[in-house]
């Protein structure tokens, strides 16, 4: 009797566990929830349901209609497959997945579970016993920009020069002194960090620019046409047409930027800081100083209209739907912006104060904290926060940015730019003691 009772009672919790665990899946809840967060975060230009339906057995993504084709069926995902699907994202690339989901309409095969499901690697790394606060985090910082001079920085668009007052700035070395001031520090506080490129002028390969199209550029653009990227008029233009600056601005930057994605999510960051220092983009050739001065970051999201067209494009903004990276990224992004304004001095941007912010970015909740699909903070799994610092080409900062007072890593910089390594440091501090106290 006794015996019987237990069993009963086991067989209730057993009944209603499984009613629970039932309830988790439902697809009416999970649809309400992935469409509310395509509206707030994705899905810039209402463009996400031509690509996407959900339906009850899952997400079904097709091939937009072109003016000779109709929308295709590419692929579907199950929803009670949705945990096997984010451990692909983050243990294969992208070009892989593509080919993987191409034509799928079934579960994904025993086979692919057996190997992948539960062996993804964890963002969060176990922590290790320790007085410093940074003990056992990973942090990959990534310099923006690659010139180590005016004539490069002049081919990659990135100076400021003017007249008066005599200023002369090139943004990749005002990255990568930040960058190397800020890596300093972490390990001081015992993070582990990566830099995606680590000397002025030498691209995230390991080589300028000249040595890469001596060695790897036929190659590369072959990739890019395999993978859709570049048509078969481009690819032959590249190879036989073009000189070295527009391979440079059509299709190197580009590749580079690929690359440090792909550095980025082998070192398996738990956070990943993008450097850059912004400019005003109404101040034309940026040879006479600016009034306007501002400090913005940027998260995933924010897809616009026609950014959802190539199947990797697809694949990455349902990673992003799917996984908690871009509100993790906000959060992340919230404490930098937060240490930015308060040891810059200089606010946060809202979205009137530039067109690209109103017309290509997404608002989030946080000031000066904006949804924007480029190509890292589409394409870098995990917390990301893509700094854009001040404007250099501000009366004040243009000053204050070209002056060498500080010498690190061989390079002279200024205390300016150490301010905003200091900020970025609070903020990372600030991010991982909150989030400790939370857990
Ligand atoms: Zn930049």
């Amino acid at each position: 009797m006794k015996l019987q009772r237990i069993i009963f009672i086991y067989g209730l919790i057993l009944f209603f566990g499984t009613e629970f665990s039932i309830s988790q899946v439902n697809s009416d809840s999970l649809i309400s929830v992935y469409t509310k967060k395509i509206q707030k975060y994705l899905d810039k230009d209402n463009k996400a349901s031509e690509v996407f339906s959900f339906t009850k057995t899952g997400i079904e993504v097709y091939s937009p209609a072109t003016d000779s084709a109709q929308k295709k069926f590419e692929y579907g995902i199950m929803w009670s497959e949705l945990d096997l699907f984010r451990e692909l994202l983050s243990s294969l690339d992208t070009k892989t997945m593509v080919k993987l989901c191409r034509g799928k309409s079934d579960p994904f095969p025993e086979a692919i579970k057996t190997e992948y499901a539960g062996k993804s690697t964890s963002s969060v790394h176990p922590p290790v016993p320790s007085k410093k606060s940074l003990s056992g985090i990973r942090i990959a910082l990534d310099p923006g920009h690659i010139a180590g001079d005016l004539e490069a920085a002049k081919m990659e668009k990135k100076w400021v020069e003017m007249k008066n007052p005599p200023v002369e700035l090139i943004e990749g070395e005002l990255t990568l002194a930040t960058a190397n001031i800020l890596k300093t520090k972490l390990e001081e506080q015992g993070a582990k960090v990566m830099l995606t490129r680590t000397k002025p002028g030498i691209s995230s390969f390991g080589i300028d620019y000249k040595k890469w199209k001596d060695s790897l550029f036929v190659r590369a653009v072959a990739g890019a046409y395999e993978r859709g990227d570049i048509d078969f008029e481009e690819k032959n233009y590249l190879l036989t047409k073009a000189n070295d600056t527009e391979i440079f601005r059509r299709f190197f930057l580009l590749e580079d930027l690929r690359e440090r994605a792909k550095k980025i999510n082998e070192f398996h960051p738990d956070l990943t800081v993008v450097i850059h220092f912004n400019v005003d983009e109404t101040n034309s050739n940026w040879n006479k100083p600016t009034k306007k001065d501002y400090n913005m970051c940027f998260v995933g999201g924010g897809f616009t209209d026609d950014e959802l067209e190539k199947p990797e494009d697809r694949l990455e903004f349902l990673r992003l739907l799917l996984t908690d990276d871009i509100e993790r990224s906000v959060e992340f992004s919230t404490y930098m912006m937060e240490s930015l304004v308060e040891k810059t001095g200089v606010p946060a941007a809202i979205d009137s104060n530039a067109v690209y912010l109103r017309d290509n970015c997404m608002d989030t909740e946080v000031k000066g904290v904006f949804c924007r699909n480029l190509t890292l903070t589409r394409k870098v799994n995990g917390v990301i926060c893509y700094g854009e610092s001040l404007y250099q080409d501000n009366i004040n900062e243009c000053r204050a940015l070209s002056k060498k007072e500080i010498k690190i890593d061989g390079m002279e910089t200024s205390k300016r730019v150490g301010d905003v390594a200091a900020a970025y440091l609070e903020g990372i501090l600030n991010y991982v003691k909150n989030r400790k106290g939370n857990r």
